[in-house]
Parts: C-alpha cells; structure tokens; sequence
C-alpha cells in the first residue's frame, strides 16, 4: 500500500519487505487519518524555576487518542518518523502548541521536534509562519531536539542559529541516554539542556550508586553551565530528588513532583486557516 509524503508524492511500503507487524501497519494506516479524524491532542507540563517554584513554560505533549484507546508517543512518533508522517503531524503539533499560548492559556510552550522535521529546508520558515499567524514573541518558544542531532552537529548547528536569530530558543533534550558528548555538546548552539529522566532516577538515593551518580551529574551540569546553558532536569519526583538538582546547579525542574501532563483547563477555538478560510485538518497540507 502507499502513503502520502509530507512534501508531496508517495512513499511505498511493501508489507514483506518492510518487515512491519500486522499491529504497526493498522497503526500507520490509522495514523495517516488522524489529523482529519481530530485524534490528536496536546498535553501540557509544567516546567517549574527551582527558586520560585513557579512555571516558566509548559512542554507540550502529544497524545492519539485512538477509538480503542490512548496510544502513547513511544508507540507511535517512531512509527511516524519513520514513514515522514512526523512532518505533518509535527507542524500541527507547532501550531496548536503556539495557539495555546496564543488564547492565554500558557505563557511559554516547549515542542519536541523529531530530527526529520528539523532537516526539512522550510522548518525555520514554518516556524515564522507559526510565530506571525498566532502573533506570540519568539521568546514564548521553545524547541526541543532529541540527542541524535550530536551526531550531525554542523548540519544542526546553521539551523539552530537562524532560529536563534529569530529569537526562538532551543533545548537538546534526553541528555545523557545516547550519543552524549560534552564535546559535541560544545558545537550545537543550543542555550537549554534537558537532563534525562535517568538520571534523575539515579540520584534518587545519596547512599552508595546514587551518591556517585549525582556527583557525576554534578560535573556533567558544571561543564554545561561553564558553556552557558541553561539546565532543565527532567522527571522529577520527589522533594529529595529537586534539593540533589538544585544543589549541583540545575536551574529548572519537571516531572511528576510539580504536575502531570494535562490537558488545557479550557479547550482552543477550532483551527481555521486564515489564508484559504478553509480548515487545515488535512495530513497532506
Ligand atoms: P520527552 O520529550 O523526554 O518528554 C518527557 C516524557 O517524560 C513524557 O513522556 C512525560 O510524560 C514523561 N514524564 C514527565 N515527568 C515525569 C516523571 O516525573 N516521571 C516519569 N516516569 N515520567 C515523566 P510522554 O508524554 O510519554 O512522551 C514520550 C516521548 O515522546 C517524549 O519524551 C518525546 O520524545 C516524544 N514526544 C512526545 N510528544 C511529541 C511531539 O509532539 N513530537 C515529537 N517529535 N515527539 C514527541
Ligand atoms: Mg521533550
Ligand atoms: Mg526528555
Ligand atoms: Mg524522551
């Protein structure tokens, strides 16, 4: 069977070739219509200042809410990256992550964008496109990029300027899972680093493994500052975790401890593309 591309065209997917599970072809299939079908939406979590405890921007996160059910994103992103469905899906992902902001709900969003979004040649002129249409300031952005652009840093690093240029920040997310480098670190422009959930998870006790752990962390956090990022820790849940990543240097905390991923309080006005009056629902536009 086939399935639009983002950019136009078809990709072909041959069933015995492409080695899928009868459960991920379903998926793709269904995953192609839900945009149209309105099974997307967005979660918010709260990104909290270590010092005021209070909310500095949410992270936006995506849930297909499926008929039978709540598919969560490890299913279904890498699905949709590896077929190009991500670029379409993100870019609805982008503008309901800014329009939340833009009706007052939030008052800074960060969206993850997968590394296919990132290398597409008109991401930083959508992401303009975004900024005017719902008219909110660059600095209300954030993005997120996962730890494989460490992998590509000069490709990234040009992109990552221009939207630096625009005022628009970007986080490397995940830290610390993958291809973690602090020298590659040092060759991505990015202001913000968010420190992987594992790690946090290590330091949860200070006796033997996690004593160590945190002192590592500690080190990892005292380079990054030194290069003047911005430190996010990531999946924190207890009060005992958020003193450890407050006394080694972390400058803002998320997870479970300062809320779960929520919905909006007050659901957005139904999207309408200025341009056409048409609605955008379509995965192919
Ligand atoms: P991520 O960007 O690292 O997001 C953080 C994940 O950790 C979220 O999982 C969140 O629900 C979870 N989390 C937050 N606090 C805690 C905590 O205290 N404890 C624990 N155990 N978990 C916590 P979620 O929502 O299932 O998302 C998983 C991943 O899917 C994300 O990881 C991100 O890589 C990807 N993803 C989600 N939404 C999008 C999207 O719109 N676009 C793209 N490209 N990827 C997305
Ligand atoms: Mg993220
Ligand atoms: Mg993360
Ligand atoms: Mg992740």
């Amino acid at each position: 069977y086939r399935i639009k591309r983002a950019g136009g065209g078809y990709a072909w997917f041959d069933e015995a070739k492409d080695q899928r599970s009868p459960v991920e072809i379903e998926q793709l299939t269904a995953l192609h219509h839900a945009i149209e079908r309105d099974e997307l939406r967005l979660v918010f979590q709260a990104i909290t200042d270590i010092e005021s405890r209070l909310p500095v921007g949410h992270e936006a996160l995506l849930r297909w809410e499926r008929p039978s059910g709540v598919v969560s994103p490890l299913t279904f992103i890498p699905l949709a990256e590896t077929t190009g469905l991500i670029v379409p899906i993100g870019r609805w992902v982008l503008r309901e992550a800014a329009r939340a902001v833009q009706y007052g709900q939030i008052s800074r969003v960060s969206v993850n964008v997968s590394a296919l979004e990132f290398q597409q040649p008109d991401f930083v002129e959508y992401v303009e496109t975004v900024l005017r249409q719902t008219n909110i300031q660059p600095e209300q952005l954030w993005l997120e990029l996962t730890e494989s652009c460490l992998l590509e840093t000069e490709r990234y690093a040009v992109v990552i300027e221009q939207l630096s240029a625009l005022g628009v920040q970007t986080a490397l997310d995940d830290f610390g899972t993958g291809y973690s480098s602090l020298t590659a670190l040092a060759q991505l422009p990015v202001k913000i680093l968010k420190i992987d959930r594992r790690f946090t998870a290590e330091v949860s006790d200070f006796t033997g493994p996690g004593r160590r752990a945190l002192e590592v962390l500690r080190g990892v956090v005292t380079i990054a500052r030194a290069y003047g990022l911005t430190i996010v820790a990531e999946g924190v849940e207890t009060e005992q975790q958020a003193q450890a990543l407050k006394d080694i240097g972390c400058t803002f905390l998320q997870g479970y401890l300062f809320g779960y991923p929520d919905p909006l309080p007050v659901g957005l006005p139904q999207y309408h593309n200025r341009d056409s009056g048409q609605q955008r629902t379509s995965l192919s536009g």
